[in-house]
């Protein structure tokens, strides 16, 4: 098999920036270096993932360990799905037209498939319904029909008691409508970053909003350096996330 072009980050970085997109595979050394305190926040949260994972017990765990596992598990992911041993595949992978997926929970009741995306975080986004969409699109290309979509966030009003109430702490949340409605966007963007990863230099984008969100571009330090005003970037101040890890902290600590 083929490897895969696209992943669903790459993807999102694509939809944010062409030319972050185009920097981040041809140009990966000009990447700002995290801080150790930015690598600890995209740490925190996987641990919630595995605890919605615990909602569906007796799962099989298709995480690759390292990049060159990937098109194995997709292979071992179609296998599992044909032999119908497992209701649940974590992590299962799937690749269609080199555009390469990782789905947190495929789960199967009366011979339906639903497919469940966990997100650190107390409410839904746009760029996490273009993230479901794409693993939709990606999943049901494949050729596995899915009866409906969910992404799965915290819930806010949780009350903490002594023991923790999985069925309580996540919020399930049918995307599937939307996710629908975003195909032919899926499908017309995929087009266009393929284009810009072939191109021979980076496309002519200027600095901007953009460069901040959704996310924080990791090329602000080569794109922005002759740039004489940087009072955009010098006042951006992102929303603080505090209420989400202050949660997050109180369920790993009951979680021990
Ligand atoms: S810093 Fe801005 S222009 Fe440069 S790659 Fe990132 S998002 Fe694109």
């Amino acid at each position: 098999m083929e490897r895969h072009i696209l992943s669903k980050s790459t993807f999102i970085r694509g939809n944010q920036c062409l030319k972050s997109l185009y920097l981040n595979k041809k140009r990966p050394f000009l990447r700002d270096k995290l801080s150790p305190e930015q690598l600890a926040k995209f740490k925190r949260g996987s641990r919630l993932g595995l605890l919605a994972q615990q909602l569906f017990p007796g799962g099989i765990d298709l995480t690759p360990r390292s990049p060159s596992q990937y098109q194995k598990r997709v292979l071992e992911t179609t296998e599992i799905i044909r032999q119908g041993k497992y209701d649940t595949l974590n992590e299962a992978v799937f690749q269609f037209d080199q555009l390469l997926i990782m789905l947190d929970i495929l789960n199967r009741k009366d011979d339906e498939w639903f497919g469940y995306e966990v997100k650190s975080s107390l409410k839904i986004s746009d760029t996490y319904l273009l993230d479901a969409a794409f693993q939709y699109y990606v999943i049901t290309n494949s050729g596995l029909k899915l009866k409906d979509m969910f992404l799965v966030y915290v819930n806010k009003d949780y009350s903490f008691e002594e023991e923790l109430r999985l069925d309580d702490i996540f919020i399930f949340e049918s995307v599937l409508e939307k996710v629908l409605e975003l195909q032919d966007y899926v499908k017309e963007k995929v087009i266009e970053e393929k284009a810009t990863l072939h191109l021979n230099s980076s496309p002519q984008i200027d600095v901007g909003e953009h460069c901040l969100h959704p996310y924080p571009c990791d090329f602000i330090g080569h794109c922005w350096k002759n740039v004489s005003d940087k009072s955009l970037i010098e006042s951006y101040n992102p929303s603080s996330n505090e209420e989400f890890y202050e949660f997050l902290d109180k369920i790993e600590q009951m979680d021990a």
